[in-house]
């Protein structure tokens, strides 16, 4: 069973222009924006144009293109920023919250790159 998906979410609301964003990059299957409330130096989220609430959701569901085309953009995002190890940069951290055990705000997939500092533990 899928979980349904509100067309009203606000990452849905950006992906139709009704909300503006700061986008980092993009291709036909997916949009890289800036997070509007950056927790770190560099702090981007990945979000498929595709109708899936979240990870586990978009994994199931969404064609091979979609994935490819979601997975490549998160390779783009990561050389832009500066924190590609495949140029020889320090790293960074991708997550992404599911659900309310993952405390998911927003409910259309996202994976957040974040970076430019030493993230520390994952839970502290
Ligand atoms: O993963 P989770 O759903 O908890 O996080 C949602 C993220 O979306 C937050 O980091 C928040 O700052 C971001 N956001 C945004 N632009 C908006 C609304 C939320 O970047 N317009």
């Amino acid at each position: 069973m899928r979980p349904t998906y509100d067309d009203d979410n606000i990452f849905a609301r950006i992906l139709r222009g009704e909300i503006p964003n700061d986008t980092v990059a993009e291709n036909e299957h997916a949009l890289a924006f800036r997070d509007i409330s950056p927790k770190t130096p560099v702090h981007v989220l990945v979000i498929p144009k595709g109708r899936y609430v979240s990870f586990d959701d978009f994994a199931a569901n969404a064609s091979e293109a979609e994935i490819t085309g979601f997975m490549r953009l998160c390779a783009q995002v990561c050389a832009a920023e500066g924190v590609s190890l495949a140029e020889d940069k320090p790293g960074f951290r991708a997550i992404t919250n599911a659900g309310p055990h993952g405390v998911q705000e927003v409910p259309h997939f996202h994976l957040h790159i974040m970076g430019g500092q030493p993230m520390g533990p994952m839970i502290s």
